[in-house]
């Protein structure tokens, strides 16, 4: 699968993961570079916008991301 849209701007690796780089290189390998369909952050994004994407929400946190997609 492609990378992510999102991978060059995503807040989540260029804010929230940056004291984390081992970790976020096994995220980034499954989601972002895998499969993007399945991150939480990029399922609020395709649902609703970039906008509703909170700053610390997690690749996995997909109830989370379900949560905010369905008060929308
Ligand atoms: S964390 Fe999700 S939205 Fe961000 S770049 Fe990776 S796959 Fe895309």
């Amino acid at each position: 699968m492609a990378d992510c849209e999102l991978l060059e701007t995503c807040i989540f690796f260029n804010d929230q993961m940056a004291e984390m780089p081992s970790m976020s290189n096994i995220i980034k390998e499954r989601y972002c570079r895998g499969s993007n369909t399945l991150c939480a952050r990029h399922m609020v994004f395709r649902m609703i916008n970039r906008e509703a994407v909170p700053p610390d929400l997690y690749p996995s946190q997909i109830e989370r991301a379900d949560e905010i997609v369905g008060s929308k």
